[in-house]
This record gives C-alpha cells, structure tokens and sequence, in this order.
C-alpha cells in the first residue's frame, strides 16, 4: 500500500505553478458550437478499467486511460491497478491509453531529463506490456508541470493534460489542458454535472478525469452511481463524447 504522495504547497510552489501555466503556452482555439467531453481515468485502476469503461460503453462512448506503467499488475491506495489485459481489452473497444509517468513523478519536482527519461520508460513499458497503439496523450502526475516540461513533452505527444478544474473554451494551453474532477463526494460530483449542464448555453470541450470507481471510493475517486450521474448529465447536454485524442483531432479540424 502506497502513501499517497503531496506535491508542493506553499507560496513558492504556488508561484511556480501559476509560472508553469502562464508560460510555453502553446496556444490552439477552442471554438466549437457542439460541446465535447471527454471522460479520462488516471494511473490506473482496474475499476476504472472495468467500471468505468462499462459505464461509458453502455452509452457507446470511449475514455482516455492515462497509464503508468510502474503501478501496473500491482496494488496502490486506489485499489487494484491495471495489468496487460486491461490494455488490451480497453484499446480493443476503442478505448484510448494515454501516457502518464512511469513512477508517477512529479514533474515540478524533478529535473526535465529525469521527467524524460521516466516518460520514455513508461512508453516502453506499455509496448512491452502488448500496447500496440501510439500514445498521443499525456497527463502530468498531480498536474503538476514546468515550462521546460511542456515545451520538452510536446515534442512527444500532442496534448498534454494538467487537474485545473475549467473547461476548456477560447483560447487554451495545448500543453496544459484543464480537466473537472470525478471525485470530492457528493459536493464534487454536484460540481461535475453543473459542469457538464454549463455546456447547454456555452459550449466548449470539458475534459474530467477521475480514479477508482468504487462502491467505497477514495477521495481521488467516485462511485458507479456517481459517474453514472455524470453521464446522464453529459447526455442530457447533448455534447459529443469522444476520447481526448479524437476531440483534439476534431477541434484542429474545426479551428
Ligand atoms: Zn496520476
């Protein structure tokens, strides 16, 4: 059982993070008159995995699953994490896997070429595990991220996510994208589905990421009856769900 690591608070942390936001923008225009979501799990767990993914077929929608590949086959504080199978069954139905880092490293908190070099570790981990598809996608651990880290990522990948809870409308970071939680309890999930009835009169691509979904959640996680929540009020917006790769596709094509 892993301890749940903190990243860094405080005023120089915070300052650096603002820093991280502000700077190597990379900017692309989110201007759609038909709302996107798209639904991602972090790390993962199994029950992402399986409950999740059920959660999300049933309504003929894919997810975006951010791996990493060091939690792999193992147990962490969210349960049960995935193993080669779930890449292989996730991918089969459409599914997109995601890169997060190998060790889940906190990328303000580490030199670039150690970021690197657990990202590419992490990348070859996941192929070796039978991952046949390319990762397109990344999610920087606890959203964590610096400017040399997005300017170096976006060399790799096409997006990169971070955890600041907007939705992405106008003009927005390509190389920070914010994303909604699916956790907090009944208070954040009542933030999640405002999010998603927001979408009605001002559309934009809104991007949630969660963890476990589980009867007896983490606070990183929600219950299947709470994310079932979520999808009816996705539903009922009448926005598009696609996985994070296909709406950055669509919205270049748009653009
Ligand atoms: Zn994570």
């Amino acid at each position: 059982m892993n301890a749940p690591y903190i990243p860094g608070a405080g005023l120089w942390a915070g300052l650096n993070r603002r820093w991280a936001r502000f700077a190597s923008r990379v900017p692309m225009r989110v201007h759609t008159d038909h709302a996107i979501v798209s639904f991602s799990f972090d790390d993962f767990p199994k029950s992402a995995a399986i409950a999740g993914a059920a959660a999300l077929e049933k309504r003929g929608w894919r997810g975006t699953y951010y791996a990493s590949a060091g939690y792999a086959g193992g147990i962490t504080h969210h349960g049960t994490m995935f193993d080669a199978g779930d890449l292989q069954r996730l991918t089969s139905k459409g599914h997109e896997i995601g890169c997060h880092t190998y060790s889940h490293l906190d990328a303000a908190a580490v030199p670039t070429s150690e970021l690197l070099a657990d990202v590419a570790r992490n990348a070859r981990a996941l192929e070796a595990m039978g991952l046949e598809t390319e990762l397109e996608s990344f999610a920087f651990a606890y959203g964590e991220a610096t400017p040399a880290a997005k300017q170096a990522l976006l060399e790799h990948f096409s997006n990169l996510r971070g955890v600041r809870a907007r939705i992405n409308r106008g003009a927005t970071d390509r190389g920070l994208l914010q994303s909604v939680p699916l956790d907090g309890g009944e208070a954040g999930i009542a933030r999640a589905v405002d999010a998603a009835h927001s979408l009605v009169g001002h559309p934009g691509w809104l991007i949630y990421y969660g963890h476990d979904v589980q009867d007896t959640p983490t606070q990183w996680g929600c219950t299947p009856d709470q994310l079932e929540q979520v999808c009816d009020a996705v539903e009922a917006s009448g926005a598009r769900v696609m996985t994070v790769a296909e709406a950055l596709q669509t919205l270049d094509a748009d653009a």
